[in-house]
């Protein structure tokens, strides 16, 4: 048996984004005893990238705004998959979430009488987004770490001991969720600086880990988000629900290479950017599909009057949801009439004044002067479609951010699924961060509560498999990389290689536009990645070796893709962030089906920990329909019924 550090926590929360660090704050406040975990340094979370803003039906620029509204846009940006009562909840809820975050102290931009002022935003009926110029993330972030060290003074001035309630774990790597039986017990992880393991014991976990995008090659992703939190649900015997909705944000940095995929915000459109063509035409008119035809402006007239008169005037189609304008920027590239490099162009330059743009747009007036040598001000940016967030994700209990099936897991962020349907307006998931945070942090303490005396222990033979399988990269077989190959072994893979691999299929094959023969090629692809993975092989030691941290990335990289891919053949329309060549249109029927994924057939029981361990590397995925639950009577009658027709199915309406 290998001597494995161990202390014991109430609640452990892994990532320590915006979900992550709400959770904590509230789980502490209750009570819990609570450790948070993440893989990169404290506050380098993705949150800290989110630029645009925070949605929240505040009315403070437009007073027609409330969360009626709000829920309303919310599920037609999601094509009404969204698990309705998180959408009722987010809707409801974050106002205060927001006003909760100014009286700890986060500062955002005024209106002109003082209130918080509120950006337009694709799919937004009202100017709803509270922001602090395009660096809303960075304040978020900076609050929520603000509260946490005040947390912590507190706790010292009680206890002589700034981490005795509350204690941050940075560039620490959770690979495994532990369990007792069906229970969650614990954590097991490792430092990436010296490759220590350890283990936290705990009733209660929340999984707070974020996207996937690093699946992808062209992502606005940084290195952390290789769905770690959707293979450890998995592996703990939580399903993932409907993960093949990927949402391709429109506009990505398309040059220089090396910064392909980096984002431009959707506040460039919302401020009035506007998208053409190398012809010079504004191409998002030929594209508002029927389901919206009524809400946009069918002239630029129209659409640039809506900017001073929105009560008067509908918004341009730039601000239609992100799949829609994906979706049109991929067909004109496709058609020949891209910018020279593979994009299309977003103009402010001749649509604010210089200073105007420098002011609202501080950070993209400096990513394209320094990154590409482009002055925004002076001319168009070139832009396409870059994987940006993933709507999919752990299958929860909307009002408990509960797994399911696994007590004692909890999920939020977008590490979790339903919330935002089959594609996530811009600025909803800041928002979502806070409340389901607020929420999974107020159910994990309760229940860690709950279970007093009893606490799941942790079983010393499920943290030497842990140990065992974060240690077989050492030991693949055949000789490390770059030696002379031994003879008759199997060489080992690099896991470089194995990463290029799977973006490039991902990227080709389950990539913006999706075709039967393709996904399927992909599958095969993945399953020929997942034996190799199994024999990735790493040089040196455990002391910071990042190449050994990959390899173990690999394995959740790759069940992830998995579902995504499953998912997506299975489901036969196009609907959000999926669009299927084959399928090109909406079919009502699906509206009624979620796709589950997991690693064990439900009706078999869970696999046991150890010959999870024990194989090369897990899979393969199994893929089940559930019906979707009926919208409650009183959220459908806030819409027109001719508008309903559009997005339910046949019974639904007649229920
Ligand atoms: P994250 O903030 O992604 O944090 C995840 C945490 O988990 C990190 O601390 C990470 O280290 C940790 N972690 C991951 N794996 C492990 C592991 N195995 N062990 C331990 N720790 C782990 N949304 C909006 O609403 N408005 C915007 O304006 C906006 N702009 C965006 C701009 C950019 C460039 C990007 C990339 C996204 C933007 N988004 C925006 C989306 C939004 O920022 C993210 O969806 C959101 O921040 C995710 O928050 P989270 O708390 O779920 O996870």
């Amino acid at each position: 048996m290998s001597v494995v550090e161990r202390q014991e926590w109430d609640v452990v929360v892994i990532g320590a984004g915006g979900a992550g660090l709400r959770a904590a704050i509230e789980a502490r406040e209750r009570g819990a005893r609570t450790a948070v975990i993440c893989k990169s340094l404290f506050g380098k979370a993705h949150t800290v990238m989110a630029e645009g803003g925070i949605a929240a039906a505040m009315g403070n620029v437009n007073s027609g705004d409330n969360w009626q509204v709000h829920f309303r846009d919310t599920m037609r940006g999601g094509k009404f998959l969204n698990q309705w009562r998180m959408a009722e909840l987010h809707a409801k809820e974050a106002p205060d979430r927001v006003w909760e975050l100014e009286t700890w102290g986060a500062l955002f931009d005024r209106t002109k009488d003082g209130r918080i002022s509120q950006r337009n935003f694709g799919g937004h009926e009202y100017p709803r987004l509270a922001h602090v110029g395009d660096r809303t993330g960075l304040e978020l972030i900076r609050t929520l770490q603000q509260k946490i060290v005040a947390l912590q003074q507190e706790d010292h001035k009680e206890t002589g001991d700034y981490e005795s309630r509350l204690k941050v774990f940075q560039e620490c790597t959770v690979t495994r969720v532990l369990k007792d039986g069906e229970r969650v017990s614990g954590a097991f992880a490792y430092e990436r600086e010296s490759g220590r393991f350890f283990v936290l014991e705990a009733p209660a976990v929340v999984i707070a880990t974020g996207g996937i995008g690093k699946s992808f090659k062209v992502t606005s992703n940084s290195w952390e988000y290789t769905g770690d939190g959707h293979a450890l649900a998995l592996l703990a015997g939580a399903p993932l629900l409907n993960m093949e909705f990927v949402q391709f944000h429109p506009t990505g940095m398309v040059w220089p290479p090396s910064v392909k995929g980096i984002l431009v915000t959707e506040s460039v459109r919302g401020d009035g950017g506007v998208l053409r063509n190398s012809e010079g035409k504004r191409f998002m008119f030929d594209y508002i599909p029927d389901v919206f035809k009524e809400k946009y402006a069918q002239s630029e007239e129209e659409g640039d009057r809506w900017y001073e008169d929105p009560d008067h005037n509908r918004r341009p189609p730039e601000l239609l949801p992100r799949d829609e304008v994906a979706r049109a920027i991929n067909a004109e590239v496709k058609a020949g009439r891209g910018s020279p490099h593979g994009g299309v162009f977003l103009d402010v330059s001749t649509r604010m004044p210089a200073e105007t743009i420098r002011r609202r747009l501080p950070s993209m007036y400096h990513q394209f002067k320094e990154l590409a040598d482009v002055d925004i001000t002076a001319e168009a940016m070139e832009v396409g479609p870059t994987c940006h967030y993933v709507m999919g994700g752990i299958a929860v209990e909307s009002d408990t951010a509960a797994a399911r099936g696994v007590p004692g897991l909890f999920a939020a962020g977008e590490v979790a699924g339903g919330m935002h349907g089959s594609n996530r307006l811009g600025g909803n998931s800041l928002s979502d961060l806070l409340v389901f945070g607020r929420r999974a942090g107020v159910h994990a303490a309760e229940y860690a509560a709950g279970l007093a005396g009893a606490r799941p222990p942790v079983d010393d033979i499920e943290v030497d498999t842990a140990a065992a399988e974060a240690l077989r990269p050492f030991s693949a077989e055949g000789p490390a990389p770059g030696q002379p190959e031994a003879a008759g072994g199997r060489p080992p893979e690099n896991p470089y290689t194995l990463h290029q691999e799977l973006q490039q299929a991902m990227n080709d094959l389950v990539g913006i536009i999706r075709r039967e023969g393709e996904m399927e090629q992909a599958l095969e692809k993945l399953a020929d990645l997942r034996v190799r993975a199994g024999r990735a092989g790493v040089e040196g030691h455990r002391q910071f070796n990042p190449g050994w941290h990959l390899a173990l990335d690999l394995r959740n990289m790759l069940l992830v893709s998995e579902c995504v891919a499953r998912a997506a053949l299975e489901r036969t329309e196009s609907r959000g962030g999926h669009t299927r060549e084959d399928h090109p249109t909406m079919d009502r029927d699906w509206r009624r089906i979620n796709l589950l994924c997991r690693l064990t057939d439900p009706a078999a029981g869970p696999v046991p920990a150890q010959a999870a361990g024990e194989a090369e590397v897990v899979g393969p995925i199994i893929l089940t329909r559930e019906t979707t639950e009926a919208i409650r009577p009183d959220l459908l009658a806030l819409f027109e019924k001719e508008e309903l027709v559009k997005y339910l199915a046949e019974e639904e309406l007649y229920e």
